[in-house]
């Protein structure tokens, strides 16, 4: 967070949750009260699953998520390529073991990657994103890509 505000001494900072922390920092707190059966998203559904075949897609799209306007570390220091990232299948690495310019380097050229315009650029995808297009597909947009 330091060496993010050196950058950007107004850039905002939210913990995302599912146990009830008492720590400082944090413009914005959201609490998953997972216990209770709340989730953000389908982003469970996400675990498991290959998405649809690629004729049930639409021919051409990406993800609408908003890759780049926020940057997701966890509680290990994971930098995860999205909020759904939450098992680190698509982590670029940690920032406790890595240069923090180049792992937003890696993510900012992965994040970019989240597109497809061929069954071929469509099967590349990451399994978790094709399974997260089909759960959510409000995240995904068409057209050019
Ligand atoms: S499609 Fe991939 S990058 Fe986009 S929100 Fe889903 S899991 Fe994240």
């Amino acid at each position: 967070m330091e060496r993010i505000k050196a950058d950007d001494a107004f850039q905002p900072f939210q913990l995302t949750t599912n146990s009830r922390p008492n720590v400082d920092g944090f413009d914005i707190v959201k609490f998953s009260d997972y216990a209770n059966g709340a989730q953000l998203d389908n982003r469970i559904a996400t675990a498991t699953g290959e998405g649809k075949p690629y004729h049930e897609m639409p021919s051409r799209g990406w993800c609408g998520r908003g890759l780049g306007w926020e940057c997701l570390i966890d509680y290990y220091g994971n930098w995860n390529l999205c909020c759904n990232d939450w098992r680190c299948e698509e982590a670029v690495g940690s920032i406790m073991a890595e240069p923090f310019e180049e792992l937003y380097q890696r993510w900012k050229t992965k994040a970019r990657t989240i597109r497809w315009d061929t069954e071929e650029s469509y099967r590349a995808l990451p399994r978790m994103c094709r399974a997260c297009l089909d759960v959510n597909p409000s995240l995904h947009k068409t057209g050019g890509v």
